[in-house]
């Protein structure tokens, strides 16, 4: 699925079609910033919920094509690493927290925000800002 079709709703979510959707990498590798393999969930890529630095950083260089749309509520995605098929959990992108003032991100301490990362639940934010969103709005 391409994300050429994304909207960004006037919340700074993201919505496809008549959902709002997560959006993340589905293919990935552990390979670590410094070229060694990591296999920790940690060095995976993180999940987006809104219009936030890294998707702009994305958008800007043309590699959004990388990017998958999710509408699950459990955490839980569908990878493809190193070219094997996996079904793992991910974190949340703390730079969406960070464009959401999720819970007061922004004004947490770094400590603060990890322990935000961790307690994300995607169930409480589509609680918060809704599953359905009109087609042609946003
Ligand atoms: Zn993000």
């Amino acid at each position: 699925m391409s994300s050429d079709a994304i909207r960004v709703l006037s919340d700074g979510t993201l919505a496809y079609r008549d959902r709002r959707v997560g959006l993340y990498i589905r293919e990935t590798s552990f390979r670590g910033g410094d070229g060694r393999w990591e296999p920790e969930e940690r060095s995976l890529p993180r999940f987006n919920v809104a219009r936030c630095r890294t998707l702009e950083a994305m958008w800007l260089s043309g590699r959004a094509h990388r990017y998958v749309v999710s509408t699950r509520e459990d955490g839980l995605f569908d990878l493809k690493i190193q070219g094997s098929a996996s079904f793992r959990a991910l974190r949340v992108c703390k730079n969406c927290l960070e464009t959401l003032d999720w819970q007061g991100f922004q004004s947490a301490d770094p400590a603060e925000r990890e322990a935000g990362v961790r307690a994300f639940v995607l169930r409480d934010f589509f609680d918060r800002y809704g599953r359905q969103v009109s087609p042609g709005s946003g």
